[in-house]
């Protein structure tokens, strides 16, 4: 394997399919039984707030129930052991890299332990029901929503995220469709600056011919076999 001074990671639903959530298209095309534009836009919040907070409750209820698996293990040991430079973003809303071990895991489509103001933008860790009209804590208005990233708003810290795609020698997709942008094009900037890329997940993404790279299997068995060439270089 080649010397490599800067890895990015990107993951999806896939890495913790293991650990027993759903992805976010199943064979149905549903999320959860449910169509993605009733659950995932803020038309859908203005439209039918109790469903769609209601949906995000079971979400973060669900997290009680289920453990990071052998692939979220595995990256924390690349994050404690690696000496190069490392981000790790994740298309996730779950926690299970940061409860894997993971120190540092940037969130670019929010997280469900986070409530999020409308008012004032001001964000607050949140482990419990969040029925519509929860108060927000910082200014008291009734504005709370899951601090979830819908369809048409713009996913987080892209301007971190470009810079260290345009500044990383290897790019590494993991369990996930490559089916919603931006982060579906992260694997073409990365080789527009020469990077090389690997996609490790269950069957071929939308943009698999993109990747120098393509293994295909569960993530609980892929990952730690990957980790564990990196660290041995
Ligand atoms: P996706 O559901 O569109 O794609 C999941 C991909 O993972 C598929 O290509 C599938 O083949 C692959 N996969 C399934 N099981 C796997 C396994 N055991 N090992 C490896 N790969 C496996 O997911 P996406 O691309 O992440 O798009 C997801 C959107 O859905 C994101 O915006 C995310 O916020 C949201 N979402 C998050 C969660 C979560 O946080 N766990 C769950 C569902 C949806
Ligand atoms: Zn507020």
């Amino acid at each position: 394997m080649p010397d490599y001074r800067s890895i990015v990671i990107l993951t999806g639903a896939g890495i913790s399919a293991e650990s027993g959530l759903a992805t976010f298209r199943g064979p149905d095309g549903l999320w959860e039984g449910h169509h993605v534009e009733d659950v995932c836009t803020p038309q859908a919040l203005a439209r039918d707030p109790e469903l769609v907070h209601r949906f995000y409750d079971e979400r973060r209820a669900k997290l009680a129930q289920v453990e990071p698996n052998a692939a979220h293990r595995a990256l924390a040991r690349l994050e404690r052991e690696w000496q190069g430079e490392l981000l790790l973003v994740t298309q996730n809303v779950d926690d299970l890299h940061e409860r894997g071990g993971c120190g540092q895991v940037l969130h670019m489509h929010g997280e469900l332990l986070s409530a999020l103001c409308a008012s004032c933008d001001g964000r607050r860790e949140w482990r419990d029901a969040m029925p519509p009209g929860s108060a927000c804590p910082v200014c008291d208005a009734r504005a709370l929503r899951p601090d979830i990233v819908f369809f048409g708003e713009m996913p987080y810290q892209m301007d971190r995220i470009d810079a260290a795609l345009r500044n990383c020698d290897l790019f590494v997709s993991i369990g996930t469709s490559g089916a919603v942008y931006p982060a579906a094009g992260f694997v073409q900037t990365a080789r527009y600056v020469g990077a090389d890329t690997l996609e490790l997940n269950l069957d071929p993404s939308a943009g698999s011919t993109y990747f120098h790279e393509s293994r295909m299997g569960p993530a609980g068995e892929l990952v730690p076999i990957w980790v564990e060439e990196v660290l041995a270089d």
